[in-house]
């Protein structure tokens, strides 16, 4: 038996009855805490008997929902690398983060299946912690609430289109699925090359989504504006202009999708800014990462 907490609540998963792994290599997988392993209620038969009337009926046990939820966050493929992550172990070092969180939670709080819910889109610079909340998102969604979700990095997903077409895999083989899971956390939005091909893809599969009222959550390096960028003189800033020459880095999310996409976009998700840490204000010594 694992150790129980005076309260009584299991000190593995604090009375969650699952436990998350990760698996280098891997995605993330959740498990069935040992404290969960022979269910009190059914002796994990998966059934118990209630009264109906002046007979018993068998009605499945609450422990059944558990292994569905289970399933649904095994599913998920979250990365390995964010295997842990959960509102609870995300650190916001700025506002900002902390308003995401919040965000994030009131998104994932509020999903339900049976009703198209609007989806939230994160935008901020690299290592802010958005896959962490993208991640934090669907394991609330599949393992509190067992609603089926789905991550994917945009640029493997064309990778695995790509790779589907030498083996006479069309793509729609690889789009369905995801086309079709009630929640979709896409991330790295904007970071693929741009192609028309690239384009076609993700104009595919958000406007599946779309049009079925289906719920997707996005995470992009790129601004929702054009960025502020120095100017070679003077010293000041001032927003980019379309003729002013400027690298990848600097588009904004708009350009790096294209104006259908970034409409739809809007019309189906919260924009929600982060900002990495403050180092001057926010950095407190040993505090390196979101994760604990
Ligand atoms: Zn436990
Ligand atoms: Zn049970």
């Amino acid at each position: 038996m694992p150790e129980m907490r005076e309260s009584g609540a299991c000190t593995t998963c604090s009375g969650a009855g699952y436990a998350v792994e990760q698996v280098v290599g891997g995605s993330a997988r959740a498990h069935r805490c040992t404290c969960q392993t022979a269910c009190p209620r059914c002796g994990g038969t998966g059934y118990i008997m209630v009264a109906s009337g002046a007979s018993r009926v068998a009605q499945a046990c609450s422990c059944r929902h558990l292994d569905q939820r289970i399933a649904a966050f095994n599913a998920a493929n979250i990365p390995a690398a964010v295997a842990k992550a959960s509102f609870e172990t995300f650190r916001p070092w700025s506002q900002s983060q902390s308003r995401a969180r919040t965000s994030c939670e009131g998104f994932a709080h509020g999903v339900r299946t049976d009703q198209a819910s609007r989806g939230v889109l994160l935008h901020g610079k690299p290592g802010c912690g958005k896959t962490h909340l993208l991640a934090a998102s669907l394991r609330w969604l599949a393992l509190e609430k067992g609603i089926s979700c789905r991550y994917v990095e945009f640029m493997l997903l064309l990778s695995d289109i790509r790779a589907g077409f030498s083996s006479n895999r069309g793509h729609m083989e690889i789009l369905g699925p995801l086309a079709s899971v009630p929640v979709l956390a896409i991330d790295e939005l904007g970071k693929e090359r741009g192609t028309e091909w690239e384009r076609s893809m993700l104009d595919e599969l958000i406007s599946r989504r779309y049009n079925t009222g289906l719920t997707t959550i996005f995470a992009t390096n790129y601004p929702r504006d054009p960025q502020a960028i120095p100017v070679p003189t003077g010293g000041k800033f001032h927003t980019a202009s379309k003729d002013f020459q400027r690298d990848a880095e600097q588009m904004s999310l708009e350009e790096r999708v294209g104006q259908r996409i970034y409409s739809r976009l809007n019309e189906m998700c919260d924009f929600v800014a982060l900002d990495g840490p403050d180092y001057r204000k926010d950095a407190e010594p040993g505090r390196g990462s979101f994760w604990r």
